[in-house]
């Protein structure tokens, strides 16, 4: 026997107290999140913009800026304690366990009325994931409801109805219900066909389905959500489009979502097949900006396609659900570790793939920051392609103005910027573009 083929056995201990180690990974995961939390707060009671913005972010807006990313923090470390409870609870209590069993009196209930093939594990797991998925909208239902219409609302992004807000949610739910069911069913085939070679063929599953997602999704859900319009033929459209032509961006069309009748915060993205995007702009965007604002904005975005950025997150995202399978091995058959959940003898590998990705959350956290460095370093390379092509002076313009009308945090904890933001702060995006100004942009 291998040294590797040796190793899941010497996992498969009573000796190893997996809850033990369970609760000691979920604690130290929510309590580096919370210590990483409490950094911003404490970077949050500057009183005044940094030296470097004091000529473009008037101490009016950033005061406004500190108040809304504190609140939105302490909803944060709300959200922290509640997740680390519910988690631990759910070991406790055992309720993995109970929901499988749970799953199996619903298909056992339900097996009448289906073709015989579909009834089994894979259908099983694929009903324990929806209980799951859909106890967790139900509990975090209070909490995205205060996000909206308490934080958001004080803050004047909100721009919701409750009938919309509940409409939008409906619609997400079963969106996401699809997608939970399609890797559920997915995992478990796979693993129950192909046993200890699962890893690889796996790996083709995800990587199929990451594809589908990253192409396919956006130009599905989008126009769902939002309503989507094409943009009309004028100015900005023979810009944008100059622009498109100039760099071969393979465009299909320009659309305006209405971001507007949902929240103020602006954007701008494109989504689609390599060989036919579409580029969508939020109104909020095109009512906040000027025509040459935008194109460099557009500039930004096409230099992630150009960077084959996109491609990178896609591979970055698959490489770690590679690692995820393999260590995944030493827990499939791992009776020390059905049993210590609550399991006795039952084997199901989707639930066991669930409660081993809780266990290993403090892995996450470092290849979360390994990922976001490299989000934060292709939005450098972008805005250093938008800069090459001429649009400097605009996109810095256009940074401002859309961090202001966003109330982003300008003057951020370096740990929590590491870790938690996607993009470098306008601080740190301005100098590197060059950008200085002695005039305010209004
Ligand atoms: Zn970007």
């Amino acid at each position: 026997m291998s040294f590797f083929s040796s190793l899941p056995s010497l996992f498969d201990s009573p000796s190893i107290n997996w809850k033990g180690i369970f609760t000691t990974g979920v604690l130290l995961y929510h309590f580096a999140d919370s210590y990483i939390n409490y950094r911003q707060f404490k970077a949050l009671n500057k009183k005044s913009p940094p030296a470097a913005l004091k000529a473009q972010v008037d101490q009016d807006t950033f005061i406004k800026s500190q108040n809304y990313a504190r609140d939105r923090l302490k909803l944060s470390f709300f959200k922290t304690v509640y997740q680390a409870a519910k988690q631990l609870l759910y070991v406790e209590y055992d309720l993995f366990p109970k929901i499988w069993n749970l799953s199996e009196i619903i298909l056992k209930n339900i097996a009448p009325f289906l073709p015989k093939s579909f009834v089994g594990t894979i259908l099983q797991a694929v009903i324990f994931e929806n209980i799951q998925f859909s106890l967790n909208t139900v509990m975090s239902l209070p909490l995205d409801l205060y996000a909206n219409f308490i934080i958001e609302a004080k803050h004047g992004f909100n721009k919701y109805t409750l009938k919309s807000f509940l409409i939008d949610q409906l619609k997400i739910i079963v969106f996401s219900s699809i997608i939970h069911s399609i890797v559920a069913a997915g995992i478990s085939k796979v693993i129950d066909y192909f046993g200890l070679q699962f890893v690889f063929y796996s790996s083709v599953f995800l990587l199929l389905f990451l594809i589908f997602l990253y192409t396919v999704i956006p130009v599905v859900i989008i126009p769902w959500i939002y309503k989507m319009t094409s943009l009309e033929n004028g100015e900005l459209r023979n810009e944008l489009e100059a622009l498109t032509a100039k760099v071969k961006f393979p465009s299909s069309n320009l659309f305006v979502i209405d971001g507007s009748s949902k929240s103020s915060h602006s954007n701008a993205f494109f989504s689609g097949l390599p060989w036919s995007k579409q580029i969508v702009l939020y109104d909020t965007l095109i009512e906040s900006a000027s025509t040459d604002e935008i194109v460099a904005v557009l500039a930004h975005e096409i230099g992630h396609w150009k960077l084959n950025h996109i491609l990178q997150l896609l591979i970055g995202d698959f490489v770690q659900s590679v690692v995820n399978f393999y260590l995944f091995l030493f827990f499939l058959n791992n009776k020390s570790f059905y049993n210590q959940f609550g399991f006795g003898n039952v084997r199901a590998a989707w639930v066991a793939f669930t409660i081993y990705n809780l266990l290993i959350q403090p892995v996450e956290l470092l290849n979360n920051l390994a990922l976001n460095q490299l989000t934060r370093r292709n939005e450098y390379l972008a805005d250093e392609y938008a800069k090459e092509l001429g649009y400097s002076d605009a996109l810095a313009r256009a940074l401002i103005i859309l961090d202001k009308e966003n109330l982003t945090s300008t003057d951020p904890d370096w740990l929590y910027s590491c870790y938690k933001l996607s993009h470098p702060s306008l601080t740190e995006r301005l100098s590197a573009i060059g950008y200085v100004s002695e005039k305010k942009i209004t």
